[in-house]
């Protein structure tokens, strides 16, 4: 796999430097392709291509923008398959949970941007005042790896609906399925620097976006420490900024729950795409009463997890996306044990070749450990035990994050009285679905601002109140 080019202004053009990013699969370590690295200057043409086609853009009716977003639904449905494969190469997710989620999630949710233009009013009267909801302007779009194609549609979809025009700066270890996006962008003939490219390390791609005097509102989604940093940058010329950032999210099971569900489902979360997932309930609360119960089908559950080639149809656990992420997890898994948690799932061997990690499965893990307060970003789940539902609640909220979390209960007025008392952006009782239209994103140091649904859009939006 090779590209060489960067989508700026509507045309494949030749990068400023010679620098490239090498991408490697983290199920074999082979190198599988190259992309340019774009630097300053190349931002800055991928600037300046947006500003110009803000106008022309902005003014359109949103109907008509629905209309290429539509265009872009099909060719990115036509590439499901490849964008699938793309992303297990690339990331090592499994093919099967790729295709469902990695490629799946993100169509419905361009569908929902799709939809959205027919019921949403970006007019409204209160008083004798019109308000207007007009799009902020340009766009950067700076996304991770872990949900690559899914985190670059949350944002891209609701600006260009909303008549932003886009400068999209995927990860480092991602960049392929970023041109299969490029790709269909350029085959809905969307007009010229709507969308544009640039591949590059954060420090530099990343961060001359998040300065540059042409660039409206930074959209971000990564880890904590970075979004700090983009605040920093982006306060230089008073930018919007929105912010999907870190996680350690808490599932707690209550003495009334149906034990076997909730462990079993709770285990499925955490190692969703090897434990790679911001909304992942990494710390799972039992009571006393039932945890020794709780640990035995937790660790059966993980045995259930094998680690295995992504590409295989069996395969439920990849590797992590890369030796970093590894050694970091394995470090993690390591402080753990020397703070005195216990060891119930885990320490198997793995494959000599690839990043894995085994599915582990930690025990008397206390609030305050390193293991129960850092997003750890593995397939590691930490298991803590609560007396009544005020200590459960107080230790779910003994974290700087916010972004989701379960409740269990046999009764959901129950479960729904603690999800009420969660710091957190989004809380599912007794395993309830995903759902892709409702507000998404952190209270605390998990965030600023919402993605998806109406939320997702209003973020690309500012009001002008005009009084007669
Ligand atoms: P990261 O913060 O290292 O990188 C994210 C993006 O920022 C990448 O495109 C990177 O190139 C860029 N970047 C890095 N340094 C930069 C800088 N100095 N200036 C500007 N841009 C810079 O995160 P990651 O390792 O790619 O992703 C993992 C993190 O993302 C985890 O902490 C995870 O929780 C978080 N995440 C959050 C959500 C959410 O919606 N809340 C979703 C997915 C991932």
């Amino acid at each position: 796999m090779k590209r060489t080019k960067l989508y700026l202004g509507g045309e494949w053009v030749q990068p400023t430097g010679s620098d490239v990013l090498e991408v490697e699969n983290p199920a074999t370590e082979q190198i599988i392709g190259v992309v340019p690295a774009a630097g300053a200057a190349d931002v800055d043409r991928a600037v300046h291509a947006a500003r110009d086609a803000f106008p022309a853009w902005s003014g359109m009716s949103p109907r008509q923008r629905a209309e290429y977003l539509d265009r872009l639904w099909q060719g990115l449905h036509r590439r499901r398959d490849d964008i699938a494969r793309t992303i297990t190469m690339e990331l090592g997710t499994p093919l099967k949970v790729a295709t469902a989620i990695q490629a799946g999630l993100p169509l419905t949710v361009l569908r929902g941007y799709a939809d959205l233009a027919e019921s949403y009013e970006f007019t409204e009267r209160i008083g004798h005042s019109l308000i207007l909801k007009e799009p902020i302007g340009v766009v950067a779009a700076i996304t991770p790896w872990n949900y690559p194609l899914h985190q670059m549609i949350a944002k891209v979809a609701p600006a260009l609906l909303a008549g932003c025009t886009v400068v999209l700066k995927p990860a480092e270890l991602t960049p392929f399925v970023a041109y299969l996006l490029a790709d269909a962008v350029h085959e809905a003939e969307l007009p010229a620097g709507v969308f544009n490219l640039v591949c590059g390390p954060g420090p530099v791609a990343g961060a001359a976006l998040a300065v540059h005097p042409g660039v409206d509102m930074v959209s971000f989604t990564g880890s904590t420490e970075v979004g700090k940093r983009i605040s920093v940058l982006a306060a230089e010329n008073v930018k919007k900024v929105a912010l999907e950032l870190g996680g350690k999210s808490a599932n707690v099971i209550l003495d009334d729950a149906d034990l076997t569900a909730a462990v079993k489902v709770g285990v499925g979360n955490a190692l969703l795409n090897a434990g790679q997932t911001c909304m992942a309930w990494t710390r799972m609360l039992v009571p006393h009463s039932r945890y020794e119960q709780a640990l035995e089908l937790a660790a059966a559950a993980a045995g259930k997890y094998p680690v295995g080639n992504p590409m295989l149809e069996g395969t439920r656990l990849g590797p992590l996306s890369s030796a970093r992420q590894r050694s970091s997890v394995l470090a993690h898994i390591e402080t753990g044990l020397s703070q005195g948690a216990r060891l119930v799932a885990g320490g198997d061997e793995v494959p000599p070749h690839g990043h894995y990690v085994p599915a582990t499965v930690l025990a008397d893990v206390k609030p305050d450990d390193v293991v129960a307060q850092e997003e750890i970003f593995g397939p590691v789940l930490a298991v803590i035990p609560f007396g009544d539902d005020d200590e459960a609640v107080s230790i779910a909220n003994n974290s700087r994050y916010g972004l989701s979390g379960a409740v269990w209960s046999g009764d959901e007025e129950r479960a729904l009285a603690v999800a009420h008392r969660l710091q957190t952006g989004s809380v599912d009782i007794n395993g309830a679905a995903f759902n892709p239209q409702a507000p998404f994103g952190g209270y605390k140091q998990s965030g600023i601002g919402r993605e998806l649904g109406r939320y997702g859009l209003e973020e690309f939006l500012q009001t002008k109140a005009i009084q007669r």
